[in-house]
């Protein structure tokens, strides 16, 4: 009997396994991790070509089925189960080759958690729900661009290897599936920005990712987030903050101008949050000031909240967001018409004005 609630739908056609397993090219020496093995059959293919297959299943009775196949052969001492949820892992473990008939609960986790890893397999080879993937290989202009398309293809490239229709899976699922290999940039070739820092812009602007950049960054939670970050760069910098009331030289410059913050209104009329951005509350990101030697005190001043919107510091944060978005001419574009490259830009330049985002 398998579980709906794990998303239990058992590959029951060996050709698909063969194909999953082939398009990861695997080596004599790989490591593997496969994550949800069920009654294992891609693991026992992926067992016969790697060294090693730690599969990673959260059904106790899935874990002991996989265990009991391979038991008495060769292949079992090249076989490590986990048992657990892939997601609650405080990470991947390390390994050359990600391989999944992915569980479609954990489709969007499970990438984020691999594309965040420092050391990234060399490949993955994952089969998902056909929505899904065709949000992985969607570009700028596409309806279905988002966050994911975005990150998917900024840490990695992504191919899409075959169609496998439901019919071929016990029981069948309501959609189709695709399988899609996702090599992860790997050493020099990986972007030299934190995760973090480019994923945390990623959220800001997709959470609304029918509205100007400019509109997204007028948001008073948004502007918030960037404010206590700031004070935070501030006090690891050694920069004075002023918390004092603006006064009114300051309005007059125009600063408040530049960015209005009452400003937030769908330029589709919809109002609310974009509903397919959703896919990526998992986790805590670490912040960008975790590795340094004052990360305790900067914590405490990001607990801190932003006490006063009309403080002095909370004008210079506006200004520098209006400076840096006007600076990169993106302001008025719309997440949806950006490509990655214009994201590094704009995350780069808030780096350079000491703004941050994780
Ligand atoms: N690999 C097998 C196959 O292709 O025949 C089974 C694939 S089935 C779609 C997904 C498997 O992932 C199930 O065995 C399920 O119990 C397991 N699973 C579901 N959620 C999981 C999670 N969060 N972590 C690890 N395994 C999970």
């Amino acid at each position: 009997r398998f579980d709906k609630d794990f998303g239990q739908h058992i590959l029951k056609n060996p050709g698909i396994s063969d194909a999953i397993v082939d398009k990861a090219y695997l080596k004599p020496t790989d490591v593997v991790v496969e994550v949800g093995p069920g009654t294992g059959n891609i693991t026992v293919r992926a067992l016969e070509k790697a060294k090693k297959v730690i599969a990673i299943e959260l059904d106790p009775r899935m874990g002991a089925e996989v265990t009991k196949r391979v038991q008495g052969t060769p292949l079992a001492k090249k076989l490590e189960v986990i048992l657990g949820d892939v997601i609650k892992m405080p990470a991947i473990p390390p390994c050359d080759a990600l391989i999944s008939n992915t569980p479609y609960q954990i489709s969007s986790p499970l990438i984020f958690k691999m594309l965040s890893m420092p050391n990234p397999p060399r490949v993955a080879v994952l089969m998902f729900q056909r929505e899904f993937a065709k949000r992985l290989v969607a570009k700028p202009g596409d309806p279905l661009y988002s966050r994911l398309s975005v990150n998917v293809n900024f840490w990695a490239t992504c191919k899409h290897i075959m169609k496998v229709g439901k019919q071929n899976f016990k029981p069948p699922p309501k959609v189709e599936s695709d399988v899609v290999r996702i090599e992860p940039l790997l050493g020099s070739a990986r972007p030299n920005v934190a995760f973090e820092e480019f994923d945390g812009l990623l959220r800001i602007v997709f959470n609304r990712k029918n509205k100007t950049l400019r509109g997204g960054f007028s948001v008073k939670e948004v502007l918030a987030m960037c404010e206590r970050n700031y004070k935070v760069y501030c006090t690891l910098h050694n920069i004075p903050v002023d918390e004092s009331m603006a006064d009114d030289a300051t309005a007059a410059a125009g600063v408040d101008d530049m960015m209005d913050v009452e400003m937030d209104v769908d330029d589709d009329g919809a109002g609310g949050m974009d509903e397919d951005d959703n896919d990526d509350e998992e986790e805590d990101m670490p912040t960008f000031f975790k590795d340094l030697k004052d990360a305790d005190a900067a914590k405490e001043v990001a607990k801190t909240p932003s006490r006063n919107p009309k403080s002095k510091v909370a004008m210079v944060v506006r200004a520098k967001v209006a400076k840096v978005l006007a600076g990169t001419g993106l302001g008025e574009k719309r997440a949806r018409q950006c490509d990655q490259n214009d994201f590094l830009r704009l995350l780069l330049a808030f780096h350079e004005e000491g703004i941050h985002f994780s």
